[in-house]
């Protein structure tokens, strides 16, 4: 086992007493006030000059060793979800209708453990500067960190995320060169008719039927206009029309969250809603508005950067618990709006499968899910030793 890793184990017990802190105070995204407190007021009593304000609750540490001029990020989340807790363990959400379902108590508790490490420990020379953000989930607290010149103020060479995910063995690392999280759109449609009587629709348009054909129609441009060896998603998550049976309704809305995992396959998936979508309209009779409501980029994984975390991750745990080329998602995280921006590489952590039991290998955001506190010395020794790599003088 590597020093650092025996290091960091030393410091399990004090950062998991953190981390199940956290998931019992879990806060929305641009809420995260007392979380972002108790990071800021840790980064300073380990000797981090920490900046508050970006985004709202962000935080940024930043420790600064030796002459070195080298820049390196890392990165955390800090918010939980509007989801009741069902778990019934111990360290459950003391309030209501909130919950760390997405661990992302563990990922700064984890960032948290290895900042303290660096801080006493850390053999590296450059400036360090750790960047726990907002609002990860669907609120894009990252942009909103860069917005308020997150990488002016603080300029990165290159930046690193971590992401906890169930169904993998505890601590197994898992990396990917490349699209590895799909870009996400949301569009909202709206059809414009002319209500009337359910009897007489020959004197009414009824934007229930011509909706009804966009839904069946979208389908086909995933099956006909995408390259099939490229990955797409269209799914209509709502269709919102009428209240009445013998009421033919003014209008009808469709909710859609499109997905790829290339930037050229979403600039065609968004052409090709709106030409069908118009056409498919006009041909009933309907007005069409297509509002697209953006979502969040394709996470693209730079390629040095992703060679020194495998050989970090290979180094740390050994080739047995490293996966090297992971199959890629069809989430989507806001880690990609940075990585538009700077290189570097994006990387999961395996939280448990069903043979390690317990509550590890139950899916992120679901009630009965928590973050495995066996993660956190692993983590945190797979960032320290990343710093100390990437900061090598
Ligand atoms: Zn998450
Ligand atoms: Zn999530």
């Amino acid at each position: 086992m590597s020093d650092t890793l025996i290091q960091l184990q030393a410091l399990s017990d004090e950062f998991t007493a953190l981390r199940r802190d956290i998931h019992q105070h879990p806060e929305l995204g641009y809420q995260e006030f007392r979380t972002s407190e108790l990071v800021a007021e840790r980064l300073a009593s380990w000797g981090y000059a920490v900046t508050r304000g970006l985004g709202g609750t962000g935080v940024v540490g930043q420790l600064v060793r030796g002459q070195g001029g080298k820049r390196l990020g890392l990165r955390a989340d800090m918010d939980a979800l509007p989801i009741q807790e069902a778990t019934g363990l111990p360290h459950a959400s003391c309030h209501a209708g909130l919950m760390h379902a997405c661990g992302h108590d563990g990922h700064t508790a984890t960032l948290l453990a290895a900042a303290k490490h660096l801080a006493e420990q850390g053999d590296f020379d450059g400036t360090l500067n750790l960047i726990f953000q907002p609002a990860e989930e669907g609120l894009g607290g990252a942009r909103k960190m860069m917005e308020d010149g997150l990488f002016e103020q603080f300029p990165c060479d290159a930046i690193f995320a971590m992401h906890n995910m169930p169904g993998f063995p505890r601590g197994k690392l898992l990396l990917r060169e490349g699209a590895t999280m799909a870009s996400s759109e949301n569009i909202t449609i709206t059809l414009e008719g002319q209500g009337g009587h359910g009897a007489m629709p020959h004197v009414a348009i009824d934007p229930v039927v011509a909706g009804s054909a966009i839904v069946l129609g979208l389908q086909t441009i995933v099956a006909r206009n995408v390259p099939p060896l490229q990955m797409a998603v269209i799914t209509v998550g709502a269709f919102q029309a009428g209240q009445a049976n013998n009421v033919i309704p003014q209008r009808a809305t469709l909710e859609l969250s499109v997905r790829s995992l290339d930037r050229k396959v979403h600039q065609l998936l968004n052409r090709r809603i709106r030409e069908l979508v118009e056409a498919q309209a006009q041909s009933y009779g309907c007005q069409a508005s297509i509002e697209f409501r953006g979502g969040y980029p394709v996470l693209v994984n730079t390629q040095p950067e992703t060679d020194l975390a495998r050989q970090v991750a290979l180094e740390l745990v050994g080739a047995e618990n490293v996966e090297l080329q992971t199959a890629p998602l069809t989430g989507s995280e806001d880690f990609a709006f940075m990585l538009e921006q700077l290189p570097g590489s994006y990387l999961f952590i395996g939280n448990g499968d069903q043979a390690s039991g317990g509550h590890g290998a139950c899916m992120v955001h679901n009630p009965n899910y928590d973050f495995d506190d066996g993660n956190i010395a692993i983590g945190a020794a797979f960032w320290a030793r990343l710093a100390e790599r990437f900061l090598s003088a």
